[in-house]
């Protein structure tokens, strides 16, 4: 699964793209996989305006009322992840509900 994600402040995120091992989407489609990186200065903040590389990470997401899911795949394409600052979470910006 190719995903974009603004949660530039993960240690799985490198210049707007995810590379963790696997993401895991809650039934809320919001990222548990997020870990917040301490060290990241301003200066890894400014890698987002780099070229994006296309990844292909294992995705399960349990989120059961989204128009894409199915047995708890995804059928999108790919995702997009967006930063909640106020929650300090990553959500799922492809969901659709049902
Ligand atoms: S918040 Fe989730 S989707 Fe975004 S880089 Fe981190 S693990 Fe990947």
């Amino acid at each position: 699964m190719n995903i974009r994600c603004r949660k530039i402040n993960c240690k799985f995120n490198h210049a707007g793209t995810c590379h963790a091992r696997e993401v895991w989407v809650c039934r809320g489609a919001i990222c548990e996989t997020y870990q917040k990186d301490e060290e990241k200065t301003d200066l890894e903040l400014a890698s987002e305006l780099a070229p994006t590389m296309p990844n292909n990470v294992p995705l399960r997401c349990t989120a059961a009322t989204c128009l894409y899911n199915r047995d708890c795949r995804c059928g999108a394409n790919g995702i997009s992840v967006i930063d909640d600052e106020i929650k300090n979470q990553a959500d799922c910006a492809t969901f659709i509900e049902r």
